[in-house]
């Protein structure tokens, strides 16, 4: 069994770390916000004073942390000077890719070994250990990782080298995104066509419309009962992460120069539905954006 420590313990954070003490690892933890600590230790996860501390006499680092600048900036305050050298960081949180490649950069340089590892799968997935993990970094790094990350999850990819796990999670929300709204229109015009939902779902999921937005989380209550659309757009995976995810793939295609209109046009209209207050509603909301009414 090893020593880990996880650093940020939010809504993610504190399932992730259960899901390793459940498995009979030594989980100690860290986050700036002490009821969040509190929330670990309920857990089993054993306090530390700073991320520094939590880095020491450890096998393993995870991070999970709201943005890049967070994570460069747990790396710079200490960590890799406490830690003992060849321990493997972890960083679980979905950020740019030029700041996960500084990540592994400075941990490379401080003769740690490193691994960009974000999730898909969201609070649900960290709860029940089933999120998917995809990774960036030497093969060393995700052969040690590996068995770790599949306390936590139920399928771990190596995508590539440095930066390659944050770049697989942004190209697939990307995808996401798009077709969230391409099936969200697909429903509203239906309606002014006075097409039952039902009935372009019945139609669309076998056709050549078929894709998971439609048919594993429809944006419209009915056809498919699982879907945030019958709990009153409860997340799931917030309107405000997919923003995120998506502002950080428009920024990531700027940088390498690719062409990406949908995903740009994607990002605009999250961004007015986050503006709209809905911010804090499943992203497959998006269809009241669409409709032109809330909820
Ligand atoms: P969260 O805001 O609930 O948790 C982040 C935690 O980091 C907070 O508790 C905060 O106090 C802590 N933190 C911030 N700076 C810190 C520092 N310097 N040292 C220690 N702790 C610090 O966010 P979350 O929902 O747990 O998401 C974490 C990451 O996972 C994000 O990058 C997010 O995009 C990604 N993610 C989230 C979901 C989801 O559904 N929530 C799904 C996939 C990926």
């Amino acid at each position: 069994m090893a020593k880990i420590s996880v650093i940020g313990l939010g809504n993610m954070g504190v399932p992730m770390a259960g899901n390793l003490v459940k498995q009979g690892h030594e989980v100690a933890g860290f986050d700036l916000v002490a009821t969040n600590m509190g929330q670990a230790a309920s857990r089993g996860v054993t306090g530390r004073k700073s991320a520094a501390d939590a880095a020491t006499d450890v096998d393993i680092v995870v991070t999970m942390l709201p943005a890049g600048k967070h994570v460069l900036e747990v790396y710079g305050a200490g960590m890799l000077k406490a830690a003992k050298p060849g321990t493997l960081f972890i960083d679980s949180s979905t950020i740019d890719v030029a700041s996960a490649r500084g990540a592994h950069k400075l941990a490379g340089d401080a003769k740690m070994l490193s691994l960009d590892a974000p999730v898909s799968g969201g609070v649900g997935g960290a709860e029940a250990a089933t999120l998917t993990f995809m990774c960036g970094g030497s093969k060393d790094a995700f052969e040690k990782a590996k068995p770790i990350l599949e306390a936590m999850g139920k399928k771990v990819v190596h995508c590539g080298d440095a930066g390659a796990g944050q770049a697989a999670k942004i190209c697939n929300n990307m995808i996401l995104g798009i077709s969230m709204i391409g099936v969200s229109e697909a429903f509203v015009l239906a309606e002014k066509l006075g097409l039952s939902h039902q009935a372009l779902f019945d139609v669309a999921s076998t056709a050549s419309g078929q894709c998971w937005s439609l048919t594993s989380y429809c944006p419209v209550p009915g056809p498919v009962p699982a879907s945030p659309a019958n709990n009153n757009y409860k997340p799931g995976f917030a309107s405000a992460l997919m923003l995120k995810d998506l502002k950080l793939a428009q920024e990531a295609a700027a940088a390498a120069g690719a062409t990406t209109p949908m995903g740009a046009a994607a990002a605009q209209l999250y961004g007015l539905h986050n503006a709209w207050g809905e911010g804090g509603t499943d992203f497959s909301g998006i269809i009241h954006l669409i409709r032109g009414k809330s909820q």
